[in-house]
């Protein structure tokens, strides 16, 4: 073939029908059924072939058709009423507007400095919104996407950051022989629905990152409308820029360990330099919070801090300060392979010599990133560390993943208990709309109206305007069926694209069968994941397969990070095992596992199997979804199931935690999932009443959809974030953030005071009083430390005791902690503080005293890493 270039002539909508550009491009209709219906009726075969994409429909109706619908003044009215509804959405005051009511002269909770801020900066590597935009790999990105929507919703004022991919994600079919083959179809960003930033003159707005050697980074900035969320996305494959350079943004998550330094360069640098150009365009407010999703981004902190040392001349550690405390980190693994890290020399490579920023030395990014703890590798540069160090409040992502994170990182603050480690959690969520089959949201709509959200209405009985159990096993039976055929479809696809004729694929057509107990089970490939736990005991799942009266059929998908060669593996024995002609109708593998998928696949379902090796699983979406949609979920007590399972809305596939062979331990936890299913959940849900009900899984659907469906919501988690981390981190921001960086400098110098002082601090003795007068319940102790503090003040630090009961093995379960009071000072930086406390309960009591720095600017005991614990 002859090489050819291309460009896009864009379609010239009639007027009547102009509204219809609006509604493309903004992404609300990725969740919003009736404009999504308004587009499949301009041409519903188009539709159908440009795969649910406005944009290229748009593209693809021809102008007659567009001139007769012009002419139709229905089609031009149901034009407008949805413009319109899209821009009341866009404008009316939402759940984040209630949160800061205006003050009598008008002022907002942000301008008068004690409300949520302003806006909030949402930095990603990946972001999954719709099939259309294929820019996300897996659950980060569709977090990530998830959040942007609910923040839409509750009227949350971010702004998303991040890159636009010039492939994506790789898309994935099969050979003959069941090998992942990866292709990267270069995305057209012009058939997109972006929309790219110029300067007032009409060129395109670019921004700069130095590389070495003199080199230029230049990357546009495309805009992405994701319902009142604008979300910028970095491209660098722009004119001006050298071929390499080009490339910086080719795929997501591909090339060397250098390509990715580069991608995450220009995200963090480049990143916030996108954000001053969107606010110099378009006058939206600078961020007062900054939010890094995953390390990926963390060099937006040192961007940050290079521009307050530019601008307002102050000192690396007090534009930290500044920057710290506008910061929120959140970490998404607790696999340590699972983190960036870079080698040392090489970022030295990047920010030192002639590419280093201006008023940041490179031996301070380093000291950022330095894994300068025991067990630590000094040639890396860890991105989660300096995600954490740059962060004053940083949080896992459901209860287990926290608490799994803190001990994860506890080696950056030795000398603390893990429990006190810095890190929250805030428990991931769903985006609803997005998530919930839509005509099974409109069915609960309809019948309970206001009480949808609660799940209330799921519970009510059918006399009590509730869903009767007939009309809710046949809307599971439509979703299920919808798989069906949907599976069909993409089976004889990928055996057509394996090389097999039409005529060979017969057998297709009984592919799955729309009234068998139907178990999903898809996502990412990551070995810890168990893609093949299920194919432990081949026969065993084979007689589940094929049992004549209650069969079970399964349907799997996934990608593996071409990389990860055991990954790639996994995949190959699982279709090997589904392309074994016995069995092959009741399990299949579907190719290329993406967002469209997941719509059809989670509402589809029966049961979600999901079985990682726990506590690998952070927190984990996909069973969410399903939740929504009255599917079960089937799993390890892992990430979020470990916080929500109640006994009721699915099962617990118990785990042989503290087992250490790991072929042992597979063994045990695939007999206890093959026991679950043969034992409990296909009896359960072939166990039919007189009318083919079964009546107890109905039972489990309806407490699933009541208990689990408001939790789950991505609206319930960017509620949690708002209030536990974006409301006081502006809080925080704003008092660091006045004239010359006043707060941060002060805080800074006070640090370095403490920092220098902190060797002279010791604990000279601890003595009590009353502890040896037989105390009884009630009583009390007075506790007195007398310190020596060296040049520092009593006020520098905080003396304190912590107090509990001793169990037989001489550990202190504490029942608490308190502050002792400073009482007396003696010559030479001595000093007694001394406290009260209260004997409330019988046994054996125990007690220590530490110190600790204090000062009202610090996130908490541990900010500093400095503490003295008494002998
Ligand atoms: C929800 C989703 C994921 C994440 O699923 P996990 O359960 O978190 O592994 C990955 N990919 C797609 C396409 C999804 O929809």
């Amino acid at each position: 073939m002859r090489a050819f270039r291309r460009f896009t002539v864009r379609t010239v909508l009639p007027e009547p029908l102009a509204p219809l550009d609006e509604l493309a491009r903004n992404l609300r209709w990725s969740w919003h059924a009736p404009t999504r219906e308004l587009f499949a009726s301009i041409d519903p075969q188009a539709w159908a072939a440009v795969r649910s994409d406005p944009v290229a429909l748009l593209g693809a109706v021809s102008p007659e058709r567009l001139a007769a619908l012009a002419a139709d003044p229905d089609v031009v009215a149901r034009v407008h009423a949805a413009a319109d509804d899209l821009r009341a959405y866009l404008t009316m005051p939402r759940w984040y507007q209630s949160l800061a009511p205006e003050g009598a002269d008008g002022s907002s909770g942000a301008d008068r400095g004690d409300g949520p801020p302003r806006a909030i900066a949402y930095f990603s590597a990946e972001f999954g919104i719709t099939a259309v935009l294929p820019q996300y790999s897996g659950g980060l990105g569709i977090l990530a996407g998830d959040h942007l929507k609910s923040a839409s919703d509750l009227g949350v004022p971010i702004v998303g950051v991040g890159l636009l991919y010039g492939a994506g994600y790789f898309k994935q079919s099969l050979t003959r022989d069941g090998w992942q083959h990866e292709t990267y179809p270069v995305l057209d960003p012009d058939n997109l629905p972006l929309t790219a930033l110029r300067e007032d003159d009409g060129t395109l707005a670019t921004i700069e990152v130095p590389l070495p050697g003199g080199r230029t980074l230049r990357a546009q900035v495309w805009r992405a409308d994701v319902g009142r969320v604008p979300l910028l996305l970095l491209d660098s494959n722009v004119a001006g820029n050298d071929d390499a350079a080009r490339r910086v943004t080719d795929r997501l998550y591909g090339g060397t360990s250098e390509h990715r330094l580069q991608q995450e360069l220009l995200l963090g640098i480049g990143g916030v330099r996108a954000l001053r150009l969107f606010s110099r365009l378009t006058g939206a407010p600078e961020p007062e919070v900054y939010h890094a999703n995953e390390g990926h981004a963390g060099f937006l902190g040192v961007e940050r801090i290079r521009e307050i040392v530019e601008l307002e001349g102050t000192s690396f550690a007090a534009a930290r300060e500044a920057v710290r405390a506008g910061t929120v980190f959140t970490t998404h693994t607790p696999v340590p392979a699972g983190i960036d890290r870079f080698g040392v020399d090489l970022v030295r490579s990047y920010l030192g010599g002639a590419s280093e920023l201006p008023g940041v030395p490179v031996d301070e990014v380093l000291a950022l990133g330095a894994e300068d703890y025991d067990g630590g590798d000094p040639t890396v540069f860890n991105m989660a560390v300096m995600g954490l160090r740059l962060a004053k409040r940083a949080n896992g992502v459901s209860l287990l993943h926290g608490a799994v994170s803190r001990e994860m990182f506890s080696v950056l603050w030795p000398g603390f208990d893990a429990a006190e480690v810095p890190i929250a959690s805030v428990t991931n969520g769903v985006h609803g709309p997005t998530w919930t089959d839509p005509e099974f949201a409109g069915a609960a709509q309809e019948q309970f109206g206001a009480d949808a959200a609660s799940g209330a209405g799921w519970l009510r009985g059918e006399d009590a305007g509730g869903v009767s159990d007939g009309r809710l096993w046949s809307e599971r039976g439509r979703m299920r069926a919808r798989l069906v055929h949907d599976a069909r479809e993409r089976v004889r696809r990928s055996w057509s694209d394996r090389g097999a004729s039409p005529a060979e694929l017969g057998w297709v057509d009984d592919v799955l069968d729309p009234d068998v107990l139907t178990i999903g089970f898809a996502r990412r490939v990551p070995t810890y994941k168990r893609l093949t736990l299920m194919l432990r005991d081949p026969e065993r799942l084979t007689r589940l397969l094929l049992d004549p009266d209650r069969p079970i059929q399964i349907v799997v998908a996934g990608k593996s990070h071409p990389a990860d060669e055991q990954g790639v593996g996994l995949i190959q024995k699982f279709v090997q095992f589904a392309d074994d002609e016995r069995v092959r109708e009741r399990i299949v593998f579907l190719p290329n596992y993406d967002i469209a998928m997941a719509q059809v696949l989670m509402p589809g379902c029966d049961v979600w199997l999901n079985n990682p090796l726990r506590p690998l699983e952070a927190s984990g979406t996909s069973g969410m979804k399903c939740a929504l949609n009255g599917a079960l979920n089937l799993s390890i007590l892992d990430g979020w199931w470990d916080e929500w399972f109640d006994g009721q809305n699915g099962w617990a596939i118990p785990t042989a935690d503290g087992v250490e062979d790991p072929e042992r331990r597979d063994d045990l936890e695939a007999a206890a999932l093959y026991e679950l299913l043969e034992g409990t959940v296909v009896p359960r849900f072939y166990d039919r009443d007189a009318d083919g009900l079964p009546r107890h899984w109905l039972e489990m659907v309806r407490h699933t959809l009541a208990t689990l469906g408001p939790k789950v919501q991505a609206t319930r988690m960017v509620a949690d974030y708002v209030e536990q981390l974006y409301a006081p981190t502006a809080l925080d921001a704003r008092a660091m953030d006045g004239t010359g960086h006043a707060g941060a400098v002060a805080l800074a110098a006070w640090k370095e005071r403490v920092r220098a002082g902190w060797p002279a601090v010791r604990v000279d003795h601890v003595e009590t009083e009353g502890a040896d007068q037989a105390p009884r319940v009630g009583d009390a102790v007075t506790v007195r430390a007398f310190v020596s503090l060296g040049d520092l003040a009593p006020s520098d630090v905080d003396v304190q005791v912590t107090y509990g009961r001793v169990g037989e093995n001489d550990e202190l379960t504490s029942f608490g902690t308190l502050s002792l009071a400073h009482t007396e000072s003696y010559e030479a930086g001595r000093h007694q503080f001394s406290a009260t406390v209260a004997l409330e309960r019988p046994g054996a009591f125990g007690y220590g005293v530490r110190v600790v720095p204090r000062h009202e600017g610090l996130a908490g005991a541990t900010e500093l890493g400095l503490v003295v614990n008494a002998a």
